[in-house]
């Protein structure tokens, strides 16, 4: 484990600030390396508890940082705190404030265009090198990395929600030779303005995951995922104090 590694329920998370996060992908893109972001939040540690598969995929992450507060209130719980949320969102946006050559690859194909033209209006620092939405079969698949091979972009951003976005990005990395991957969910709908953001009021609260709740109930099966994840983090917390 990195010295910034905290564990959460067997994941390990890089404890790091949002803004030296982006930082430091800023620096490994300058220095052309090849790394896989995860941006982890409790459905994908519950997700990785219950798939063997899935949780091998993490282990290959050079990077796992704490998207969703359930996770920072996990490590609180379990007495290493992590200093904050470091989300794709916030890392996608901080990134485009550079001079780097970036690709958006998922979301639904009028999203995937629209975000270009996003990009190029309010981040025109930013070089597009190429966009394409997430709707593919497994030939697309092939086709659609042998262009991004080609394209030589710093940055590949994925938002095919996960595990699809990270079982790309690991079936896909090794052809490259650079390129930062970064599974970055549905951050491609909300920047183009798709879906709204939680107002910072309620991500103050720590409740940005209800104000996501109430905005599309028919996923409230997903955020059951949160409820079960922290029970399993206080059993974890009474496990260390009796220390077992
Ligand atoms: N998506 C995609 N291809 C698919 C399924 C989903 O590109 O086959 C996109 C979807 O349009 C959305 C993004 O994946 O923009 C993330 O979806 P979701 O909000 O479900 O992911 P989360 O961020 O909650 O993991």
């Amino acid at each position: 484990m990195k010295n910034q590694e905290i564990s959460i329920l067997n994941i390990p998370f890089y404890n790091t600030t949002q803004a030296d996060f982006v930082e430091e992908l800023y620096e490994a893109a300058l220095n052309e390396e090849r790394l896989f972001v995860v941006t982890a939040n409790p459905e994908i540690v519950m997700h990785a508890r219950t798939d063997k598969e899935f949780e091998a995929i993490l282990r290959q992450a050079d990077y796992i940082v704490p998207d969703g507060i359930g996770i920072i209130m996990a490590s609180e719980k379990l007495g290493e705190p992590l200093a904050e949320r470091v989300t794709g969102y916030d890392t996608m946006i901080g990134l485009l404030d550079k001079p780097l050559r970036c690709y958006f690859l998922g979301a639904k194909p009028e999203v995937s265009q629209a975000v270009e033209e996003k990009v190029k209006e309010k981040y025109p620092q930013t070089v597009v090198s190429g966009v394409h939405h997430g709707y593919f079969d497994a030939l697309e698949s092939e086709k659609i990395a042998e262009d991004i091979i080609k394209k030589q972009p710093d940055i590949i951003f994925v938002a095919l929600g996960s595990p699809a976005q990270e079982k790309w990005i690991l079936s896909q990395i090794a052809n490259f030779k650079k390129g930062i991957f970064i599974g970055v969910g549905g951050s491609f709908d909300v920047l183009t303005d798709n879906v709204k953001r939680a107002p910072k009021i309620w991500v103050k609260l720590r409740l940005e995951w209800v104000y996501r709740l109430l905005s599309n109930p028919s996923r409230w099966k997903r955020f059951l995922a949160i409820p079960q994840f922290m029970l399993v983090v206080r059993k974890e917390s009474k496990r260390l104090k009796k220390g077992e």
